[in-house]
């Protein structure tokens, strides 16, 4: 669809559309990527920094590629292996050791710990935890320095990005995407990729493709800095998170707040949810209920029906791929780009079967799944 030398055009600076434009650049196409604010704005800069995704597709090239990351960006992503997830019930403790045995299937090491040896590796968690796991695997980075060095990395390599620049629609012709119009003027292109989070959708409508996803906006929270622990990965079952290598915990966890599918804009703090998530990390460290919250703030998920993320060349316009994650697309970023590159270089992926992530699957969805969800404002405004 594209050949070396070709123009792509990535919509969207998030970590999906950096990623994608950097294999891009790599294999020596000429990319631009349009971003309607600044990159790493919206989910990509806001999220848990988790990237441990067991349950994807892309889970095995995830792995594989954070351990380099660094060296391949030439810039620094706070990656940092392994993750320890905690439990409070014996009930939570059982479904951890059938996710360790799933995981010795896949051929990745997992360890179930006594309350002691937890104790021992997060001291703030408390004594009175039932347990955990060390997943062997996994791990987490820092967001905001890997959306930096994804963009510095593209444009190390001749690509170009260009902030402040809102695509509001496409030309088409011979059923292909011959140009994106923005706001900066019209781009000429071989190949378009559509990587623009929560909007996706509305994107891939005006491309006449019905791509399902809808918006809901989550909470993070900051805490002061405290004494650094051995692993800056821990989960439990309703809170996930980091210690960053100054110290501090950056924590988010449900409930989601469900937006109206036109209206990504808001996406300020909340006093009460803020509170809550605050408590709740009180609750799961308590020895570091002390510590005070420096900072919080929001972001929007997008959310395809079945959880899932999307990823597809499509039938038409054939030189168009579309992307959006479902809440997961940080972590697998590294695996999402080169899936992406490979769809537009060869139209299919060679290192994973992305058969699961095809629009297809929606193909019988009704029209208010969204409703049948619960997944809409307590206003009822998100009604499709
Ligand atoms: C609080 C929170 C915690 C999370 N925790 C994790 C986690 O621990 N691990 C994990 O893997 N994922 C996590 N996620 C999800 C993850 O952040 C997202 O899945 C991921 O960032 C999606 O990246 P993206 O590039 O596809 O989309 P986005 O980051 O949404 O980027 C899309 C970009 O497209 C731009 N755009 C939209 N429309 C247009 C247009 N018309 N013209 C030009 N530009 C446009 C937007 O401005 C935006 O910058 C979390 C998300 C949140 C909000």
């Amino acid at each position: 669809m594209a050949v070396p030398g070709g123009d792509v055009v990535v919509i969207g600076g998030g970590a999906t559309g950096l990623s994608a434009a950097w294999w891009l650049a790599r294999e020596g196409l000429r990319v631009v990527v349009l971003e309607r604010g600044l990159v790493g704005w919206e989910a990509s800069g806001r999220n848990g920094g988790g990237c441990t995704h067991p349950f994807s597709p892309l889970f095995r090239e995830e792995q594989r590629l954070w351990p380099q990351m660094d060296d391949l960006l030439g810039h620094p992503t706070e990656w940092r292996p392994n993750r320890i997830v905690m439990a409070d019930t014996e009930s939570e403790l059982a479904e951890m050791e059938a996710d360790c045995r799933a995981a010795a299937r896949d051929g990745f090491h997992a360890e179930m710990l006594t309350p002691q040896q937890l104790h021992e590796l997060v001291p703030i968690a408390g004594p009175d935890k039932a347990g955990g796991a060390f997943w062997h695997f996994g791990g987490h980075a820092n967001p905001q320095r890997t959306v930096q060095a994804y963009a510095w990395a593209i444009q190390a390599l001749g690509g170009r990005i260009v902030q402040h620049t809102d695509v509001t629609g496409f030309e088409l012709s011979g059923g292909r995407v011959t140009a994106v119009v923005s706001a900066a003027g019209t781009f000429g292109c071989d190949a378009v990729v559509v990587a623009a989070g929560p909007q996706t959708g509305v994107l891939a409508g005006w491309l006449g493709v019905h791509l399902p996803v809808t918006p809901a906006r989550a909470e993070i929270i900051v805490t002061e800095p405290l004494p650094l622990m051995a692993h800056g990965g821990i989960n439990s079952t309703e809170l996930y998170g980091r210690q960053t290598l100054r110290g501090n915990l950056v924590y988010g966890g449900g409930p989601h707040e469900w937006l109206p599918p036109a209206d990504l804009g808001r996406d300020r703090p909340t006093t009460p949810l803020v509170r809550n998530l605050a408590k709740r990390l009180a609750r799961m460290f308590p020895g570091a209920a002390h510590a005070r919250v420096l900072r919080h703030w929001a972001g929007v998920i997008e959310n395809t029906p079945d959880g899932r993320p999307v990823i597809e060349r499509l039938p038409e316009p054939d030189n168009a791929v579309v992307a959006t994650m479902s809440s997961v697309g940080f972590g697998l970023s590294p695996a999402t780009g080169h899936a992406i590159c490979d769809l537009v270089l060869r139209g299919r992926c060679d290192f994973a079967d992305l058969r699961s992530l095809r629009l297809a699957r929606f193909a019988n969805l009704p029209a208010d799944w969204r409703e049948r969800r619960g997944w809409v404002p307590p206003d009822g405004t998100g009604t499709a």
